[in-house]
């Protein structure tokens, strides 16, 4: 049953113009939750938002760069100004700079880790504020595989491996609070993120998940859906006793 929308939560999704960020809102937005699809563009939100109000749903665009404090307090203020105060946030946005270390930039470095690491830091020290008055409250991380070391990413898996403690503190500061922190780490999911990895190594996407799905031991890549699957557990009312956890949805176990 749709709640009213005076009772509607709202859900903050960052990265939310496509892939993985796109599918958690518009998920997000059928369990019944008012969704704020923040990116870069506000542009580029729209195919996201569009969805979700044709399907019945209410969502807002908000342009922000999520490693910019000045962009992320002023989103966050017109969130809770057009739909309300944020109960879930989801921390999607994010970049890739592959390099061999050798090769990887000081900008290649600062850029990945500013935006996944230092964007999820202000996004959720803008919203726990929020959560923190309502007793309740759910946050939710992207980390990634790449976390336990990935060749060329030392930058990425540095970000991603820091998501997870970051994830881990949060939810014992603000447990008492009635909030919630977790990191979902995805494997390879079809997303232009990783249709960029491909181009860059000179091979056709294709190609490319065929690879990396015959290592996969439920022998395909990962949609974005699989992981919009997850985020609908986390946020929800009945994972309130799950908490710091980091959860690899990967199609099969990792070490
Ligand atoms: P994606 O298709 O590249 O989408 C990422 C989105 O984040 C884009 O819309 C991008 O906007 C936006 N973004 C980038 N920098 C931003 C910033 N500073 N502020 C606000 N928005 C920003 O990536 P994805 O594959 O869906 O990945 C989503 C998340 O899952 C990322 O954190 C990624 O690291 C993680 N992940 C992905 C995979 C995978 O296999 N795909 C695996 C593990 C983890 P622009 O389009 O303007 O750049």
């Amino acid at each position: 049953m749709q709640m009213s929308e005076q009772a509607q939560r709202v859900a903050v999704v960052t990265g939310g113009a496509r892939g993985i960020g796109a599918a958690v809102a518009r998920r997000l937005a059928a369990d019944g939750l008012a969704v704020a699809v923040i990116d870069l563009r506000r542009e580029d939100c729209a195919g996201t938002v569009d969805a979700i109000t044709a399907a019945g749903g209410r969502a807002l665009a908000v342009a922000a760069d999520v490693s910019d404090s000045g962009q992320v307090g002023a989103a966050v203020e017109t969130i809770v100004a057009e739909l309300g105060p944020p109960a879930v946030l989801v921390n999607n946005a994010g970049v890739i700079r592959d390099n061999l270390l050798f090769k990887m930039t000081e900008d290649d470095w600062d850029t990945v880790l500013g935006v996944h690491l230092r964007g999820a830091f202000l996004m959720s020290r803008a919203c726990q504020q929020h959560m923190v008055g309502a007793k309740w409250g759910r946050i939710i991380n992207l980390s990634s595989s790449s976390a336990l070391g990935n060749r060329g990413q030392a930058n990425y898996s540095a970000a991603k491996a820091g998501m997870q403690g970051f994830t881990k503190t949060l939810a014992i500061e603000l447990g008492q609070f009635g909030i919630t922190a977790n990191a979902i780490a995805p494997g390879f999911i079809a997303t232009d993120m990783t249709a960029a990895t491909a181009a860059r190594i000179g091979m056709e996407f294709e190609a490319f998940q065929q690879a990396a799905a015959s290592q996969i031991p439920v022998r395909r890549v990962g949609q974005p859906e699989d992981i919009a699957h997850v985020a609908s557990f986390l946020a929800s009312e009945g994972a309130g006793f799950v908490s710091g956890q980091v959860i690899y949805v990967a199609g099969g176990p990792l070490c």
